[in-house]
């Protein structure tokens, strides 16, 4: 059968078996028999577009993420705003029906909502129509437009289908089979081919015969090439393990946009790592690349950021999306504060070569012949060189060569005080390799919590204020409780943070007034603090007070920054920065304060890869 012909509810049936399967055999060998029987004619793209999504970049994106989606669903079935199966829509990530039981997965919820409407009997859609309404999908421009098209989908299928459609849309299937292992079952030469052009249209062209081989190919000027990834790991003296007797540098990771700088001739791209090619970048930075590289053609790799001349230093632009929204905004054109730099910490192709087998240390060298940096534009990322050369006594230092372990941890420590996003450790004996992650390039990030999660912790102790505030507690010691046995209070509470701000002064006054009775004051060595109290030696742990039972004191709500530290001052092993107070929880006993594994474990939870 040609692919375009086959129906798309076959699709659906080998992504439902798929979804199912638990043998990752059973699923290869699955996806292979579908490639057999519905591609007869090796038309593969059709359908291996709509099996990896996300690497599909001929339809560009089409700017429905699930909250606009959600509500392009709500009008696409004619439904009121605020009806329960709308909210159910909007609210998500709260899950749907009464259990629950789909909390976080938009197109399960949606599922719900879409089998109260549709038919059972599938619509009979082909591959084919299925990707003309994707392609329309994506072209449209405004919500109306993109409403329209769901509309068409749901009228043309079921529920199944539409769920199906909808994860197509999220670029994410969820189908448990690694996007490895379908590149592997479609052909061997797949995947690299497809990380040296991150084009799988042409992937698919061009490998339509399974037996026959593809001579591997190098990088080339002008064709997106997926970058190489950094492994995560816990701690300084891991990396420094991993990295055992290798030369190391030592980089701060800077939180910008990971773009590829393709230079040929005139022909400028900048390539995100969604493979796409970046032309509000290309306004601001083409002079720039032309004039300060010095040679015709060459693949950079590096991060762009945001330069404040003003304060001459990158700007806290924080997210990628931030900096995407100024470039489409014109950043602050007006007073020229703002600006694109690009920190080019590696160099891919040269002259008429790939340098990518080449080591670090020599592509560093490169590096530096090619690019004549530019203060607060264009910059390179080498030892004693390009951005450090910047860098005078007091001002920070971006990247080094590491001789012990201490150096990287001391190194780590400044950069997580600058509120930077960590390090990146590099093997400088290594060669560049597309896509890889096996650890030539290490990462040592901030442990974080979710913006915005309050966390419920006890006072457990005061600090005095000064000026208006002397003499009077104005800040407090705060602790988590050591988790209790079941159905029992908490016995000891373990010192977390000391948080001051966030309540006004009323409200601050009323809850030194209700604990004051409890107040005990520690004269430090001399008596120790309540056994119920877990704390460290640490002197600016020591609070000039302590409440002397838990049981008379009162819960807060604290929120902080995304990030928590390691702590060496309090007894938690992790503790908040700039921590707040959201509000006083007179609603809560005592023994409701949060305990230390929980909130472990949330910090678990919330760090990714
Ligand atoms: P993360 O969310 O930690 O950035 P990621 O999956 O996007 O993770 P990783 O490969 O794990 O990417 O981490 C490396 C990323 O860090 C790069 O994609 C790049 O954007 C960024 N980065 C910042 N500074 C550097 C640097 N000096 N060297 C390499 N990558 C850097």
């Amino acid at each position: 059968m040609a692919t375009e012909q086959t129906k798309f509810s076959v699709m659906c049936s080998l992504f439902n078996w798929t979804q199912r399967a638990k043998s990752p055999a059973k699923k290869r060998a699955k996806f292979r028999k579908f490639l057999d029987s519905f591609c007869a004619d090796r038309n593969f793209f059709p359908a291996i577009r709509l099996v990896l999504p996300n690497l599909d970049r001929e339809r560009g994106s089409y700017g429905l993420k699930e909250s606009v989606l959600a509500i392009s669903l709500i009008d696409a079935l004619g439904m009121s705003r605020d009806s329960e199966d709308a909210l159910r829509l909007i609210n998500w990530r709260k899950g749907g029906a009464k259990t629950g039981a789909n909390a976080g997965n938009f197109a399960l919820v949606a599922t719900e909502v879409l089998q109260r409407r549709q038919g059972t009997a599938s619509g009979g859609l082909t591959i084919k129509e299925v990707n003309d309404l994707l392609d329309q999908l994506a072209a449209s421009e405004n919500r109306a437009e993109k409403t329209q098209v769901l509309s068409t989908f749901i009228q043309k299928t079921n529920a199944q289908e539409m769920k199906w459609i909808i994860m197509i849309v999220l670029k994410d299937l969820k189908l448990g089979i690694s996007e490895k292992s379908i590149f592997h079952e479609f052909h061997p030469d797949a995947e690299d081919l497809f990380n040296v052009t991150c084009d799988l249209k042409l992937v698919c062209e061009k490998l339509r015969d399974r037996n026959q081989r593809h001579k591997r190919q190098d990088i080339e000027v002008g064709k997106a090439v997926r970058p190489q990834l950094a492994k995560r790991v816990a701690n300084a003296a891991e990396a420094w393990k991993k990295l055992h007797g290798k030369e190391v540098v030592v980089e701060c990771k800077f939180d910008g946009d990971r773009i590829q700088i393709h230079k040929n001739g005139t022909e400028i791209h900048f390539f995100s790592r969604n493979f796409l090619d970046h032309s509000e970048y290309a306004h601001a930075m083409s002079e720039i690349i032309q004039q300060n590289i010095l040679v015709d053609r060459c693949i950079l790799d590096g991060e762009m950021l945001v330069w404040d001349s003003s304060l001459n230093r990158f700007a806290e632009f924080g997210s990628n999306q931030e900096i995407a929204k100024a470039a489409r905004d014109g950043l602050d054109s007006d007073r020229q504060v703002l600006n694109f730099v690009y920190v080019a910490f590696d160099i891919l192709y040269f002259g008429d070569t790939s340098v990518i087998h080449q080591t670090l240390k020599e592509r560093h060298e490169i590096l530096r012949k090619v690019v004549r940096p530019l203060k607060g534009r264009l910059e390179i990322l080498v030892p004693n060189g390009g951005l450090n050369s910047h860098c005078s006594s007091g001002e920070p230092c971006w990247s080094f060569i590491a001789h012990n372990v201490d150096e990287v941890e001391k190194f780590f420590k400044e950069t997580i005080e600058n509120r930077d996003e960590g390090i990146v450790i590099k093997d400088l004996g290594s060669k560049w390799e597309p896509s890889d992650r096996s650890g030539k390039w290490l990462k040592l990030k901030p442990e974080y919590i979710q913006a915005g999660t309050d966390l419920d912790v006890l006072i457990i102790g005061g600090y005095y204020g000064s000026g208006r505030r002397g003499g009077e507690v104005a800040q407090f010691l705060v602790g988590l409780a050591e988790r209790p046995s079941p159905n029992t209070h908490p016995k000891r509470f373990i010192s977390f943070c000391r948080v001051g701000t966030g309540l006004s002064d009323d409200e601050l006054d009323a809850l030194v007034t209700k604990l004051k009775p409890y107040f005990r004051k520690y004269e430090y060595p001399k008596k120790r603090p309540p056994s119920f109290y877990q704390v460290t030696n640490h002197s600016k742990e020591r609070p000039d007070v302590w409440v002397d039972s838990p049981e008379k004191s009162i819960i807060l709500s604290i929120t902080s920054d995304i990030r928590t530290i390691e702590s060496e001052v309090f007894a938690a092993p992790y503790s908040l920065r700039f921590p707040r107070i959201d509000r006083v929880r007179y609603d809560k006993a005592w023994y409701e304060c949060l305990d230390v594994q929980s909130f472990i474990e949330l910090v678990q939870s919330s760090n990714g890869t």
